[in-house]
């Protein structure tokens, strides 16, 4: 007796289906075999199965000679058919919570690893999203059909980006989400994309393999490139040409509204696209196999308080039939399945979380002062427009630090003068009367952006980065410099400079901003001076900080890149990290000669690297004279406590 059916698990028979599949075959007495093809084998052999390779959407037939025949062709074939036909949820093969029955569930809970992106603990039943691969339709078009296909590929590029310019349209759209879906919005209707995918179909090629060609390659020349920003862009590249494909097909994709509150979502990849539209609140935990800390997911993830872990790599298939998982954001582990010691230990810690958010909360529009009544601000370090709400509903007084990298990275070109003065335009506004502090270029180092050529360098920490490369580039800098002019005509802008080494380049960019500021009165446009501070980063700077006081109107201490450099311990290398350890005398040495140089000059002197955020650390930086501290907005409130315990104590 035998049945044939096509195969609907995931990714087909490989491990743990598999061994679910030999498990329920082994509970029938009946002989069964697999049948793929011309292949046939025992179907109570793991081993064999897998050796099978059965993929999803294949063909097989269950043949079974024994007693129970009947009973194992319909459990056989029903797994197939719906493996996940034991969870309590209604599922969809692509889009499905993924409860484990408890004959599925490992007895001991097992832990893997991936990229801390953004900071909490969550735990929860995962869910499931793994929309189907679209392959390419290899179809040789003849010539008289070639203009019709072109003309379906226009179209189909035209329902993208009407698409997306629908979505930014919707009122329920979080406004954190915009940039991300207009920069998608950009690509979807970049020339390189669409020329290249054209070429493709006037030669002969079909629309979807056409598009798949052309995003695929575009996304692996983002992903060569030796920069996590970048790479970051092939997905985005990618996510693109699935809604492209989508479109040419006329089908939709699966989406996340069916999502349980409180699930942990486990995708081996989620477009920004899909995650911007999802109930994000329904969403306790975001486990991903691809994407960095700098993806569009991590921004997405952080901007909502979502904790996530991403770049698990294959490891994310181990994940695909868990029941439970708990992550946790701060050191990237995950737990599939937690045992009980496991599970007490993550609940007390999301219960402590929760009762310490909520006790800090009272500090959010809390103006800390020093015991002599001077203001000490503590401010956000963001990276994208995204991140406003997140800062402000954190209580940020200002941002110290705006890097502005990203801006440049999301883009395929330079972003122009226009689109920056927007930018910087709209951050000084979300946070007036504070002000909004942001960083020229820091590029070079561990990061690259298209349109600059960077030469390879041994060093290249040491290298061509910052400053030193804005002011070899002034096509690269001038135009930033007039957009931060531009902006601060709307709204309190200051500027600072990365990588400081010496004055000289404190007096060329001088001369670069009275360029701009000439070339912007003979065009007759608004604009209005900044102030402009130059970051402690370099022992250089240290050393120099009085001279350097005297020519510029503040401070900023990067103790990120100065603790790399004061120590010679390269900040990405494991293998030194003890030795990037900021409370060494010699990097808080560092810090009171820059702290005294500015202060006996009169100047503001800030600090923007991450031990700003440290309650361990912040008591010795106010006592040295620092008023201002710039920290990812996680950690201001605390900090604001930090500061006033500070001062009722003295
Ligand atoms: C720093 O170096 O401390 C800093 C804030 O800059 P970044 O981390 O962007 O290099
Ligand atoms: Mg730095």
């Amino acid at each position: 007796m035998e049945r044939s059916t096509i195969v609907r698990v995931h990714d087909g028979l490989h491990a743990r289906p598999a061994t679910r599949f030999v498990n329920l075959a082994k509970g029938f007495e009946c002989d069964i075999e697999l049948v793929k093809a011309d292949k046939s084998i025992n179907a109570k052999s793991s081993v064999k199965l897998m050796l099978l390779g059965v993929k999803e959407h294949e063909e097989v037939t269950v043949r079974a000679t024994g007693a129970d025949a009947a009973e194992a062709i319909e459990a056989l074939i029903g797994f197939l058919e719906n493996p996940l036909s034991g969870a309590s949820e209604a599922q969809t093969k692509s889009s499905k919570p993924i409860a484990s029955t408890t004959a599925e569930k490992s007895a001991t809970s097992s832990q893997l690893r991936g990229v801390a992106a953004s900071e909490g603990l969550a735990m929860g039943p995962a869910f499931g999203f793994f929309p189907p691969v679209i392959d390419e339709q290899n179809l040789a078009i003849p010539p008289d059909a070639i203009p019709a296909e072109l003309a379906r590929l226009r179209q189909a590029f035209v329902i993208v980006q009407d698409r997306m310019s629908a979505s930014l349209e919707t009122t329920d759209l979080a406004t954190s989400d915009r940039g991300i879906i207009a920069a998608l919005k950009d690509i979807a209707g970049d020339d390189d994309l669409v020329e290249g995918a054209m070429k493709l179909v006037e030669g002969g090629m079909d629309a979807v393999s056409a598009v798949i060609g052309t995003t695929s390659r575009i996304a692996s020349e983002f992903a060569s490139l030796d920069d996590p920003y970048l790479n970051a862009r092939a997905d985005d590249m990618n996510a693109v040409g699935r809604q492209i494909c989508l479109a040419l097909l006329g089908q939709n994709d699966v989406n996340l509204d069916a999502i349980p509150n409180g699930s942990i979502l486990v995708a081996d990849d989620i477009g920004a696209w899909d995650l911007a539209r999802a109930p994000l609140k329904n969403i306790a935990g975001i486990v991903c196999g691809r994407g960095g800390a700098t993806s569009h997911v991590a921004i997405i993830a952080r901007a909502h308080g979502v904790p996530a872990v991403l770049g698990l790599g294959q490891d994310v298939q181990r994940l695909k039939n868990t029941g439970i998982i708990a992550l946790d954001g701060h050191n990237g582990e995950i737990f599939d399945d937690p045992d009980q010691e496991i599970t007490t230990r993550f609940q007390k810690k999301i219960a402590e979380a929760a009762a310490e958010s909520q006790a800090l909360s009272v500090f959010k529009d809390f103006v800390p002062k020093r015991a002599d009544g001077t203001v000490i601000e503590i401010a956000a370090n963001i990276g994208s427009l995204e991140e406003i709400e997140a800062a402000q509903e954190a209580g940020a007084m200002g941002v110290g630090l705006f890097r502005t990298e990203l801006l440049f990275m999301r883009h395929i070109h330079l972003p122009s003068e226009d689109f920056q003065t927007e930018t910087y335009t709209a951050l000084a506004t979300a946070f007036a009367p504070y002000p909004v502090i942001v960083r020229t270029l820091d590029i070079g180092g561990d990061k690259a952006i298209a349109g600059i050529e960077f030469p390879d360098e041994d060093n290249p920490f040491l290298g061509w980065r910052g400053i030193r490369m804005c002011l070899d580039r002034p096509d690269v800098f001038k135009p930033q410099l007039r957009a931060l002019l531009r902006a601060a005509a709307k709204g309190n802008i200051k500027v600072m400079l990365p990588m400081v080494s010496s004055v000289e380049e404190v007096f060329a960019t001088r001369a670069l901003i009275e360029e701009c500021v000439s070339e912007l009165k003979v065009e007759g446009r608004e604009y209005a001076p900044f102030d402009l501070g130059v970051m402690i980063e370099t022992p250089a700077a240290v050393l120099i900080a009085p001279a350097l006081a005297r020519e510029v109107a503040f401070f900023s201490i990067g103790t990120n890149d100065l603790t790399q450099y004061v120590m010679a311990a390269d900040r990405l290398n494991p293998t030194v990290a003890k030795l990037n350890d900021v409370t060494h005398p010699a990097v808080m040495a560092a810090i009171e000669m820059t702290a005294l140089a500015g202060v006996q000059a009169g100047i503001m002197v800030g600090m923007c690297g991450e031990a700003a955020g440290r309650p361990d650390l912040i008591p010795a930086f106010i006592q040295m004279g620092l008023t201002e501290l710039s920290m990812s907005p996680a950690s201001i409130q605390r900090a604001k406590k930090c500061v006033s315990d500070l001062s009722q104590s003295t």
